[in-house]
């Protein structure tokens, strides 16, 4: 535009058309040739410019880093910081209730896991499994997730049967074995289980806790004890036996997450506590009837901002069916009484979607 501006105005006109004459044995065509390529000439110059004096303003501003939260159904949790993710408690298939309670052998899908693990962003990057206990909506997927994602695998000694089992039958003759630590807590002083921490995952730093499991009902929890000798694959809901629970402090320069599968407070080991922070935390929320055992020996001790409620979802369901809370559950009414408590709460809207989390000013 400032080109033809320029050839518009008669004084540069004539100069130009002298200067065409001269020019004629270079541009044959004429003036119509020269001025499309001094229009060319000049315009090409003009946006050069304006793109130099705009690029400072032009130029992308990085993302800032986050870690990624993804729920996947009871306390199937995903954690990420994009380079380095941790996976806690595979259940992706979710046998119907007759299947389970007629004692049928229950049978991690392939295609479910692979299905739902390609809803996760950095896949490729899961380091670690991690099994709070072996209640079968726990682990009936940590097989199939652990040889998809060649991921290390901590767990209690009943978690170690059934990777032991697994190994022993792999699906292929050189299939790679599963890797395994086992989690044995050291006990304090006053015989009170101690803590583990684990530091060997890119930036995360994992502190293992003992934790207590909620009651099936009145005070009774079904399937205490180890996972037998005699564990095989596939089982039945009744040789998934409980084992150790564990809690787990995820540590991060990002932010801290305390991830606590079971809605019974524990004691935390009171040098612990007020050492660490964890402004959220990912909490399951099965039978929660009175938050203030909760309040007094998890929310406070840790400063806890912000409650993700997991666990209280119907798991009788396939994943594709969407988030339906059991009947016994009212989110609403958990919401409310964490809010007197000055606490927020946010709750998944269906399967796999993220949540983004970023406090980098813990302690
Ligand atoms: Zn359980």
């Amino acid at each position: 535009m400032i080109s033809n501006i320029l050839i518009a105005n008669p004084a540069i006109e004539r100069k130009s058309c002298k200067l065409i004459k001269n020019l004629e044995p270079v541009f044959p065509g004429g003036l119509l040739t020269f001025r499309s390529y001094f229009n060319y000439q000049t315009q090409l110059k003009f946006v050069t410019l304006i793109t130099l004096l705009l690029f400072p303003f032009l130029s992308v501003k990085a993302a800032e880093p986050t870690l990624e939260i993804a729920w996947l159904g009871t306390s199937s949790i995903y954690i990420s910081d994009g380079e380095t993710s941790l996976f806690f408690d595979p259940f992706i298939t979710r046998p119907s209730k007759s299947n389970v309670f007629t004692l049928k052998k229950l049978i991690s899908n392939t295609d479910d896991v692979n299905e739902w693990l390609t809803k996760i962003d950095h896949r490729s990057t899961i380091q670690a499994i991690f099994v709070s206990h072996t209640h079968y909506d726990h682990v009936l997927d940590l097989v199939e997730v652990a040889r998809e994602t060649r991921a290390i695998v901590y767990g209690s000694q009943s978690t170690h049967k059934i990777i032991d089992k697994a190994n022993s039958q792999p699906r292929e003759n050189d299939e790679p074995k599963i890797f395994y630590q086992s989690i044995q807590l050291p006990k304090q002083e006053n015989n009170e289980l101690s803590y583990q921490t684990i530091s060997d995952h890119g930036d995360f730093t994992i502190t293992i806790l003992p934790a207590k499991h909620t009651p099936h009902f009145c005070h009774v929890t079904l399937l205490k004890g180890k996972i037998k000798d005699s564990f095989k694959l596939p089982e039945t809901v009744l040789g998934y036996r409980m084992g150790e629970n564990f809690s787990f402090l995820i540590e991060h320069p990002l932010g801290n997450i305390l991830f606590h599968p079971s809605s019974i407070a524990v004691e935390f080991e009171e040098s612990f506590t007020q050492a660490k922070e964890a402004d959220l935390i990912i909490l399951g929320i099965q039978k929660v009837d009175d938050l203030s055992d909760l309040e007094q020996y998890v929310f406070d001790p840790f400063n806890v901002k912000t409650v993700i409620p997991v666990h209280y979802d119907y798991f009788f369901k396939p994943l594709k069916k969407g988030v339906i809370p059991f009947s016994s559950v009212n989110l609403k009414n958990v919401e409310n009484s964490l809010h007197e408590k000055g606490i927020n709460m946010h709750s998944f809207k269906y399967y796999g979607e993220k949540y983004i989390y970023n406090n980098a000013s813990l302690k």
